[in-house]
């Protein structure tokens, strides 16, 4: 703690959630002297503030100065802060380090960590595997990109300790600053996502590449065998590597053949569940099971104690949660898919008529795919927000061109709304008994929310406000 009494640090980006008030707490604590700066005013802050209240720190809110980057001793950079801000070149040019809260807690973490990326899928997997192994090693701490700043606890973690961090491509990029890598590292699958932030694939696939790219001989990336981008990293890792899938068969590792999920090992091969075991709805989460149960073998926990933990795991909210029934319609939360990607997902877990809830925020990523499987695998697709007009434009096309082929079944009803409320309103009065209605919007939810929990708790409290 030595090392931090009467240091100038200054935070950029407080957050409303997430590691920077755990990290501007630990700081203060340790005797720092903090100043935490962020673009947003006090009262989009409030919970946080709240949360500091106690504390020595000084605060510059609603804008950043330059004086706070130029004359301190370290910037803490928020993963949220887009690394070209002029502020941190104004930092660079005075020879200010910059640092992060994920860098701080692995540079002084003693336990066992496994880091976990990819563009979906990362929450589930995470907690999925933090559940798993805490009934294995009850000391098991689950951090990262999820939940709070695990600073506080690092007294805890003594050596060994399993610790789970969900890593994102953000988090990735500063770690690469100090080129550190877990001694587990696993990436679940690469689609296109934050294209608007990295720029081009290629630069965002280096940023995920990173939680593998420093690692040692000895260390190990598990890596999703069924997602091509992902397969042919096994070429540039650095340590050994551990694939799952749901559709190849190997040696080493975890693959699902006839309904069952199975772990090889020199040799053998040993059933660990049947696939309708696994709690988690859809292909895409006995993918994220089978992910987790890899990786939980390299913890030693014993196959019967993950087989468990799969049939225990009920998911996270705002991932295909199962809100409510009214009328023989069923309600499903998948605020959570922010990407065309996850609502494919999500398309391909039901077999009943979907009427789905689709737009939001324009991350610049294409819709159409999407939109083709929305034509066919939907009763009526309805669309709001800012990319409204954009997916309507492409579930059009991808309508015309499904009747120009003339085997082809008739497409979905598309319906434009201007907001989420409207939107639900028409699915409302379109749903039938025996149908789904989906939110699983495909895009951010900033143009209309603060953030996907928001969106989704919206959903949740006006579907369970409707009559039975
Ligand atoms: P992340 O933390 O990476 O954003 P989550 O676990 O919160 O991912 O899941 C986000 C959404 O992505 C969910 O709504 C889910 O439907 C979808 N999803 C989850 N896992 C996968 C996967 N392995 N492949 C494709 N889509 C997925």
């Amino acid at each position: 703690t030595g090392t931090w009494k009467q240091r100038r640090v200054t935070i950029m980006g407080l957050g409303s959630f997430g590691g920077g008030v755990g990290l501007a707490r630990y700081l203060a604590l340790q005797g720092a002297h903090v100043t935490v700066t962020d673009l947003q005013p006090p009262e989009q802050l409030s919970d946080s503030l709240n949360a500091l209240a106690s504390l020595p720190i000084r605060f510059v809110l609603g804008e950043h100065r330059e004086q706070d980057f130029t004359d301190t001793d370290v910037v803490y950079v928020n993963p949220a802060v887009p690394l070209t801000s002029r502020y941190l070149d104004l930092a660079r040019q005075h020879q200010v380090p910059l640092d992060s809260e994920i860098n701080l807690f692995v540079r002084q973490c003693r336990g066992r960590v496994i880091g976990i990326t990819g563009s979906v899928g990362k929450s589930t997997t995470t907690s999925l595997l933090g559940s798993i192994l805490q009934v294995h090693d009850t000391r098991t701490r689950v951090g990262g990109n999820i939940g709070g700043s695990l600073l506080p606890h690092l007294d805890d973690i003594t050596p060994g300790t399993p610790v789970v961090l969900e890593l994102s491509s953000f988090q990735l990029e500063q770690l690469a600053w100090q080129s550190y890598s877990p001694p587990l590292a696993m990436v679940l699958n690469l689609t296109p996502n934050h294209l608007d932030r990295h720029g081009t694939m290629d630069v965002y696939q280096q940023a995920k590449e990173g939680i593998f790219a420093y690692q040692s001989p000895a260390d190990t990336a598990i890596l999703n065998w069924d997602d091509a981008r992902v397969r042919q990293m096994a070429s540039r890792t650095p340590g050994r590597q551990l694939f799952y899938s749901t559709e190849a068969i190997f040696d080493e590792g975890i693959y699902c053949q006839d309904g069952a999920v199975i772990y090889a090992s020199e040799g053998q091969r040993t059933v660990l569940c049947h696939a309708t075991d696994v709690t988690l709805q859809g292909k895409h989460n006995l993918g994220n099971a089978a992910a987790a149960a890899a990786a939980a073998t390299l913890f030693d926990v014993p196959l019967d104690t993950i087989a468990q933990g799969l049939r225990r795991f009920h998911g996270l909210p705002h991932r295909l949660e199962q809100v409510t029934a009214k009328n023989g319609v069923d309600y499903y939360n998948d605020s959570k898919a922010t990407t065309p990607a996850s609502t494919l997902r999500a398309l391909e877990a039901f077999a009943q008529p979907v009427v789905l809830l689709a737009g939001g925020y324009d991350k610049g990523t294409p819709f159409d795919e999407l939109a083709r499987a929305a034509c066919h695998q939907t009763k009526a697709t309805i669309v709001y927000g800012a990319t409204a007009p954009k997916l309507r434009q492409a579930l059009e096309l991808a309508s015309r061109q499904q009747r120009s082929d003339s085997t082809q079944a008739a497409c979905a009803q598309v319906i434009q709304c201007p907001d989420l409320e409207s939107a639900l309103a028409r699915a409302v009065a379109l749903a039938v008994p025996g149908d789904i209605v989906l939110l699983s919007p495909a895009c951010a939810s900033y143009d209309q929310f603060p953030h996907y929990e928001a969106r989704g708790d919206f959903f949740r409290a006006w579907v369970q406000d409707l009559p039975d």
